[in-house]
């Protein structure tokens, strides 16, 4: 009988740590495919996509450190609640992640390293580069995309670009949005989002038109491609501009305040 007692009660301890920790086997996951990545990473002669055949003697460097993130992408999650999201994240058949989570109350969940590369850009393209999975940060705040963000989630926010931005030398101008990105195929962050109040504190710019005086032969949209914009469909590319830069205007077209805006912010962004 106390032997039933002590197994029952094991059983109960066992399915009360299961119901505290939903995410331990994906935890187990993470950990089994970040030590593939890390048994990658030892071989020698190296074992990489280029596949070249090496001479015999085969030399390493003793010179070498891990790649580092040089821009940061915002989303927002387009989902209801932070528990949404993580479960999304956790599901392998989705295939989509970011290294940050920000949850309405401010919580910040750090899902990935932020020396490995997350699938949260998709096909994108900012200036030259082509690959924004491949050399970002991506931080997804949840809001469903048509309610304002929380203080508590912007605070955070802050706080962590603040890290980012000194730990990995991100330049001002590489803080992002999806839509920025993505035209056409994305719109977040929403028209909610506060890049002004980012641009304060150092991360992205904002525009001064005080003084602005915008020459005769301007060219507007070549002003949204010296930003960062992909132009080969202006409208889209001016659409994402709206989004983030001017977000009380829902239309597609480039009007004289605009020009002020994009001379301004193409000299800041060049
Ligand atoms: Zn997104």
């Amino acid at each position: 009988m106390a032997k039933q007692i002590v197994i029952t009660c094991i059983f109960l301890v066992l399915i009360a740590a299961c119901a505290h920790k939903p995410y331990s086997s994906t935890n187990k996951q993470y950990k089994k495919q970040a030590k593939a990545f890390a048994k990658l990473l030892r071989e020698y002669p190296l074992k990489d996509s280029v596949g070249l055949q090496y001479p015999d003697g085969w030399v390493g460097t003793t010179n070498f450190s891990m790649r580092r993130p040089n821009f940061v992408v915002i989303h927002h999650t387009a989902q209801n609640s932070c528990d949404e999201t993580l479960k999304t994240f956790t599901l392998t058949r989705t295939q989509v992640s970011a290294h940050y989570v920000i949850c309405r109350d401010g919580t910040v969940h750090h899902m990935l390293n932020d020396l490995l590369r997350a699938h949260h850009a998709g096909v994108s393209k900012w200036g030259n580069a082509t690959d924004l999975n491949s050399m970002s940060i991506g931080i997804e705040i949840d809001n469903n995309g048509s309610e304002p963000f929380t203080d508590a989630q912007m605070n955070s926010l802050l706080l962590l670009l603040d890290r980012l931005k000194r730990a990995y030398n991100i330049p001002q101008a590489n803080f992002i949005g999806h839509a920025d990105v993505a035209p056409g195929r994305k719109v977040d962050p929403s028209r909610y989002f506060s890049w002004k109040t980012l641009a304060e504190n150092g991360f992205g710019y904002w525009y001064d038109t005080t003084n602005v005086n915008v020459a005769l032969n301007f060219n507007p949209v070549q002003a949204l491609r010296i930003i960062g914009y992909n132009i080969s469909k202006p409208e889209i590319a001016i659409e994402s501009y709206k989004i983030h830069f001017v977000p009380q205007d829902t239309t597609k077209t480039i009007n004289d305040a605009d020009k002020k805006i994009l001379w301004d912010l193409a000299k800041k962004y060049q």
